[in-house]
């Protein structure tokens, strides 16, 4: 980590004002939607519970708070994190921009350990960083009421509140505990922070954490510059290397999986086709999971190939897409996940394939989970709420807000929006798939699969047709002008909508259900995307995101004129090394946008670096002349 003798900006007695830390300490000119008033509120002692999507800018919510208040005396923040292997580089972010900080987890060693409590115990921590399970630990708690006697205890943030609910998809139940910090230190401010606002979700929040008496400040949880994409399983991983190769070639991007294997030849296969790509997941050694996180982080256009295990607090800014090679849980889940993409404000993708048996596999995790009844009812509820944005022929954003309880209007920059599907009505197909399952149940006493039956309806006189003398059916043949593609798809929604039910303990074969009763009886209408890839709806004219420029892989460039690229690429390297002799990611050093706007600038003064978004008062010192330098060569 950086050598940081001198940090004179947490100091007491400096502009404790929060506009003033802003501009000084984080080098922005101005606040982001509601930071002003939930950093107001907390700096004045009151409790919060924030909610606000990835990339909204949290952290600056309490670290203001916290600058401040240390400088006006009231001593050390602690935050709560449960992102052990992220707190070397948050901490080491704060470094950079002069702030005092540090972390307290598993990876010090006993006197790394004791140095840090020392400096904590003399209250000259402005922010620490800890990990829920050693804040319940007698040994930390003795050492806040230490702080608390003397009055230098001064503000507990808790990040990714979300973990302490089992309806979020993180649950830690070591957050359980942190009811300690109100009980034990009443008169000291909490702020609790998430991306996951899902009505339930909140709720527990509220409750576990004690948080009835915070104000809650609510964002709009939109994401104007992620474009989110759902197309039609065919062959996953082909669709996902052309996805790749047709429009983000060289960006960073993060690749979910359902399970390890698949992680392991995803990755394999990408590599194979030239692309820069790691797997991660829990089943892979520690050190080789750090390594591969490190190698994201701080390497350009690494593409992660990897399980849910991977990605919270994940704050690297330029992933250009986010890609699910198999369906998620829930809304919740796939809003997170998506929501690591374009943290930067830059255009991004989030590029989803869904198909029959991820309807299938997701529904029967639920009903071969362990979970008491009640619970599962609230997983299937969630589980829909996912298939009918899969399914869906109206626009994808109105649908993800909507869930949020947010109303708005369609945005013109979803597949659905962008590239109208054609949909075709699918009531008749489905009454005739729904009552060749009925008279084959009822012929045969048995149920049968997919396959079999859409061999009925189309008239195929196969060797299991003729075994069971299912050509004698009256629906035989009679749906011969449908296409099996077209039948698969009627299947999928209504198993997506619980209008038909997929044994899984009897070889996926088909059973009617309540649901089934309204599509049969002619009440209930079924409305298809015509398939994808359907000659129809592949005319279409989806504006393909161009590179804005060949080698220039950062969207924050394209705008510059050839000097100016120039520039851009050489403070990149320089900012390269920097970050490599501090270990720390290369956007902890400057973001790319910082780097465009100095290029553009051409800047051959200090004071010509003034004021651009980013710079603060301890970056200028430190690199100030540095920057100057690698300019002035064009
Ligand atoms: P979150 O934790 O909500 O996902 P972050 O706190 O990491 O988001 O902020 C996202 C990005 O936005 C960061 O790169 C941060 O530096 C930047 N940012 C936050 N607030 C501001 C602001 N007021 N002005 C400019 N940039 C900001
Ligand atoms: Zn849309």
């Amino acid at each position: 980590m950086s050598s940081l003798a001198p940090l004179p900006l947490d100091a007491p007695g400096s502009s404790s004002a929060p506009a003033d830390i802003l501009h000084e300490v984080f080098g922005y000119s101005q606040f982001r939607g509601p930071q002003q008033d939930i950093v107001d509120h907390v700096v004045g002692g009151g409790d919060a519970l924030v909610l606000m999507p990835t990339g909204g800018g949290k952290s600056l919510c309490y670290q203001i708070p916290a600058i401040a208040r240390q400088r006006a005396g009231r001593g050390v923040s602690v935050v709560v994190s449960p992102l052990i292997a992220l707190m070397h580089d948050q901490v080491g972010a704060l470094h950079e921009a002069g702030v005092n900080a540090a972390f307290l987890n598993s990876t010090l060693d006993w006197e790394q350990t004791q140095d840090v409590e020392r400096r904590m115990l003399r209250g000259e921590i402005t922010l620490l960083y800890a990990a829920p399970e050693r804040v319940n630990t007698p040994r930390f708690l003795s050492q806040l009421d230490s702080l608390k006697e003397r009055g230098k205890l001064s503000l507990f943030a808790i990040d990714e509140a979300h973990c302490v609910s089992q309806w979020g998809h993180d649950f830690r139940p070591e957050y359980r505990a942190l009811t300690v910090l109100h009980e034990r230190y009443p008169g000291v401010p909490r702020i609790a922070l998430t991306a996951t606002a899902d009505a339930l979700t909140r709720a527990d929040i509220v409750e576990r954490l004690q948080l009835e008496e915070a104000r809650q400040f609510v964002s709009s949880f939109d994401r104007p510059n992620i474009r989110y994409t759902i197309v039609e399983k065919k062959e996953a991983t082909t669709q996902l290397l052309r996805f790749i190769e047709r429009e983000h070639e060289g960006d960073a991007g993060v690749v979910y999986c359902q399970s390890r294997k698949r992680v392991e030849d995803v990755a394999v296969m990408l590599k194979g086709a030239g692309i820069n790509a790691l797997p991660y997941h829990a089943g892979l050694d520690a050190a080789l999971r750090q390594k591969h996180q490190d190698r994201f982080l701080r390497e350009e256009g690494v593409v992660m190939v990897a399980t849910i295990a991977f990605g919270m607090g994940i704050d690297k800014p330029d992933v250009r897409f986010v890609g699910h090679l198999d369906m998620p849980k829930n809304i919740e889940g796939y809003y997170q996940e998506t929501g690591r993409a374009g943290r930067d404000g830059a255009p991004a993708d989030a590029w989803m394939t869904y198909g029959l048996q991820d309807v299938v596999n997701q529904r029967r995790m639920i009903d071969e989970s362990p979970a008491g009844e009640e619970f599962k009812q609230v997983m299937r509820g969630k589980l829909d709420a996912l298939l009918s944005l899969a399914e869906a022929s109206d626009c994808r954003r109105v649908r993800l807000l909507g869930y949020f309880g947010e109303k708005s209007t369609p945005c013109g920059n979803c597949d659905n929006c962008l590239n109208p599907p054609q949909v075709w009505d699918g009531t008749d197909a489905a009454r005739k798939l729904l009552s060749t399952i009925y008279r084959v149940q009822q012929l045969s006493g048995i149920s049968f699969g997919a396959g079999h039956i859409m061999d009925i309806l189309r008239g195929k006189e196969t060797e299991k047709v003729k075994q069971f003398g299912h050509e004698r059916i009256s629906t035989f043949g009679i749906g011969a002008e449908f296409s099996e593609v077209q039948l698969r798809g009627v299947l999928r929604q209504l198993i997506a909508t619980g209008a038909l039910a997929v044994d899984a303990e009897a070889f996926n074969t088909l059973k009617l259900t309540e649901g089934s009763r309204a599509v049969l009886k002619g009440e209930a209408n079924v409305t298809l995307r015509e398939s994808v890839s359907s000659p129809a709806a592949r005319g279409g004219g989806k504006p393909r995101r161009e590179k804005a420029a060949r080698g220039a892989p950062s969207p924050a460039a394209a705008a510059l004129d050839g000097d100016g690229q120039k520039r851009f690429e050489a403070l990149k390297a320089w900012r390269a090394e920097v970050a490599r002799e501090h270990n720390l990611p290369a956007y902890v050093i400057f973001h790319d946008a910082t780097l465009a706007a100095i290029s553009e600038r051409a800047p051959a003064t200090l004071e010509d670096l003034q004021g651009i978004s980013g710079i603060g008062t301890k970056k200028l010192e430190a690199y100030g002349s540095e920057v100057l330098r690698v300019c002035s060569a064009f």
